[in-house]
């Protein structure tokens, strides 16, 4: 079944750019009461023709709803997915920046990136392990205490690291970073 689930990809509940329309214009009737596309387009900072376009697919699948005087309303299945996917991006960035403690911009990209392909059966659970995080309970503290201690080095020789496979994952890395020193 796991092998499988790539392909599964390409049917997934929404793109990612799909994503991000609804939630613009979630934010966008929260903040002010309603949306338009040329409202929309500027918060995505694209033209309006292109925002038309692709609110097309999300229209035709009935998650965008649009008036005689063209305002926007998302369905309640719009709405679901809009929320579904900030509740994701908001725990995965939890997850990603408070508790493996990758540094908050990169966390914030990561989340992003992945925050509508969660089933919501693991947005459960990760929803679960963050409110367990978030108290200030010994077993948590000791636990981050822990995880903080462990670290991946490096040597860049593939037999040698545990974390490398048959290449060396940071060799890319570890240049760009090489690189910046020699310039600075
Ligand atoms: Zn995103
Ligand atoms: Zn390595």
């Amino acid at each position: 079944m796991s092998k499988e689930v790539w392909k599964s990809f390409e049917e997934n509940q929404i793109t990612h750019s799909a994503a991000h329309y609804l939630m613009t214009i979630h934010a966008l009737i929260l903040e002010q009461g309603y949306a338009r596309v040329t409202d929309i387009a500027k918060r995505l900072n694209i033209t309006r023709g292109s925002c038309s376009i692709s609110l097309r697919p999300l229209k035709k699948r009935q998650l965008v709803l649009e008036d005689d005087n063209k305002f926007l309303q998302l369905s309640d299945e719009g709405k679901r997915l809009a929320e579904l996917v900030e509740r994701n991006d908001e725990l995965l960035e939890a997850l990603f920046r408070d508790v493996l403690g990758v540094d908050a911009d990169q966390a914030e990209i990561d989340a992003c990136k992945v925050e509508h392909l969660l089933s919501i059966e693991t947005s459960v659970k990760l929803s679960n392990f963050i409110q367990l995080i978030q108290t200030d309970k010994a077993v948590v503290r000791n636990f981050l205490k822990e995880l903080s201690r462990q670290s991946t080095d490096c040597s860049h020789n593939v037999e040698e690291c545990d974390f490398c496979q048959s290449v060396c994952f940071f060799e890319k890395a570890a240049k760009k970073q090489a690189k910046k020193k020699a310039i600075a």
